[in-house]
């Protein structure tokens, strides 16, 4: 084994590439990487690939994709093209000799040994304890065996396993960083445990020890649902005659309906996030919410900021809540404070995705004024037959800014922009109870004032408009029509904003088809 040489604090994320990546990996990621970096230590990934059948490729890389999105960074581990770290290899299904080396030397020593009991023989075992009312267990029956009975059994059964030897009735303490002490009794793990197949390949916690060992890990941090699993380590830990880390065990995420969270409050994988719409930030500053609160009710930081005020005696070990409301507020958040070419670069894909515009390729530069160097596409809003700039879209995700929880929103907040015509029935133009003709009058004057401007500049537009519309009875008959006109809604952008971002001509145009609606 290699030397932990500076006495560093070592943590080990270490997924089973079985599935997408969720949100509860995630929090385990971002904690024992919150942890490294508080404490300049150093972070691992691990991938826990041993069982053949469910581990997939698509997986680990979908877990490294993830990570590499959220901004949490592995100092040592497997990478997308191979691995980087001493203490390698970092997936266990490279691992194989490491692991035979330990079992070798462990049944040796006879604290560990091979088990013949088939599933029927452990089944009958099951019922007779269940008739006596006794807790589950092993009875241990092969520990027994002679030599000469192991080599016959050895030839005799297909399958068999190894267990570990463990005491009876002996206590086992941990203090776990979150959750305090910890006990449990051997008598309550159920018996010698299995930790191989006859093959000398492990199962998960043996695994687990060996590598935490051999990568020196300081530090264990992981979910609640491990706790059962610690005591385990533990007597393997003890039996190989290892240090025992530090656990920390993480509260279980609950749903808002307090039960554990599924697929029904929306656990979708990480990256799917991405997808939706949210940000990063806004995840990571979520995610550390959830089991962790720097001890205020201070609750939007970025990473550095929570890097700087984490500490593991500051996780609570109730569960923690996860509340999809919560996560929008702080995505919103995060879209206000990005900037609004950043926002927009983000909101093409779902632009593109509401069908609302195709990206096309061009070599054209964009004017100095707008930096010269915007990307080289341009955009085609085909409902509209028109040809967008980067810097027209950005004026239409400009006004959304504000208002946007997720950047999906955008296609269907803005929609109106990239259409031929906006949708709505023709009684949306009425404003309260007035006449249908006054509203083909107020329609006119808006049309008569907007063609009247030169310079079509916003300032101008708002001028004008509410000139016309201090003049007419109230306001609002001037322009709320103005705003169903062009937008076809009932809540959108303000309306001098959209006149303005359609244009004199487009913005003339919908005015007057709103006129011929109303008389139909
Ligand atoms: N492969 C285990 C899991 O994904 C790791 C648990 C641990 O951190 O020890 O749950």
């Amino acid at each position: 084994m290699k030397k932990n040489k500076k006495n560093d604090i070592r943590v080990r994320f270490a997924p089973s590439p079985t599935g997408y990546f969720h949100i509860g990996s995630a929090r385990v990621a971002l904690f024992n990487f919150l942890f490294a970096k508080k404490n300049k230590g150093t972070f691992v990934l691990r991938i826990e690939d041993t069982d053949k059948e469910r581990s997939k490729k698509e997986y680990e890389k979908d877990i490294m994709r993830s990570l590499e999105w959220l901004g949490i960074s592995w100092d040592e581990g497997a990478t997308p093209k191979g691995e980087r770290g001493e203490f390698g290899p970092y997936r266990q299904s490279e691992r194989g000799e490491i692991y035979k080396k330990y079992l070798r030397k462990l049944l040796e020593e006879r604290k560990a040994y091979y088990c013949f009991c088939s599933k029927e023989e452990l089944d009958k075992m099951r019922e007779k304890q269940k008739k006596k009312k006794e807790p589950p267990r092993y009875e241990g029956n092969c520990f027994l065996l002679s030599e000469s009975e192991k080599e016959k059994m050895k030839k005799e059964r297909k399958d068999f396993t190894i267990r570990l030897h463990i005491p009876d009735n002996k206590k086992i303490e941990f203090n776990d960083r979150i959750r305090g002490k910890v006990e449990f009794n051997t008598k309550d793990i159920g018996g010698d445990f299995v930790i191989a197949k006859k093959d000398l390949s492990p199962l998960y916690n043996f695994a687990c020890v060996v590598d935490d060992h051999e990568m020196n890990a300081t530090h264990v941090i992981r979910g609640e649902d491990h706790v059962s699993n610690t005591p385990k380590q533990i007597l393997i830990q003890e039996a190989l005659g290892f240090s025992i880390p530090e656990f920390a065990h993480l509260p279980l995420i609950l749903g808002t309906d307090k039960s554990k969270l599924s697929k029904r409050h929306g656990t979708v994988s990480l990256y799917g996030y991405k997808e939706k719409g949210y940000l990063p930030e806004a995840l990571v500053n979520f995610i550390a919410l959830l089991g962790w609160n720097p001890g205020n009710d201070e609750e939007l930081f970025v990473m550095e900021e929570i890097i700087n005020k984490f500490s593991l005696e500051d996780c609570q070990k109730s569960g923690a809540i996860f509340d999809m409301g919560k996560l929008n507020y702080i995505n919103g958040y995060y879209i206000r404070k990005r900037d609004v070419s950043d926002i927009t670069k983000m909101c093409i894909p779902h632009l593109v995705e509401a069908d609302l515009i195709r990206v096309e390729f061009t070599e054209e530069q964009y004017p100095p004024a707008y930096g010269g160097k915007e990307p080289k596409e341009s955009y085609y809003a085909h409902h509209r037959e028109k040809k967008m700039s980067f810097n027209e879209v950005k004026d239409i995700v400009s006004l959304y800014q504000e208002r946007m929880r997720t950047l999906a929103e955008i296609g269907e907040l803005a929609n109106y922009f990239f259409v031929k015509e906006p949708v709505y029935e023709k009684e949306l133009l009425i404003w309260k109870n007035t006449p249908a003709e006054d509203i083909t009058t107020y329609l006119d004057k808006s049309i008569k004032t907007l063609s009247d401007i030169k310079e079509w500049s916003r300032e101008e537009i708002e001028k004008r408009m509410v000139e016309t519309a201090n003049k007419a009875q109230n306001r609002g008959v001037v322009l709320w029509p103005m705003r169903v006109a062009l937008s076809g809604k009932k809540a959108s952008a303000g309306p001098f904003d959209i006149a303005y971002v359609l244009g004199k001509e487009e913005t003339l145009r919908r005015l007057k088809n709103a006129k011929i609606k109303l008389q139909q």
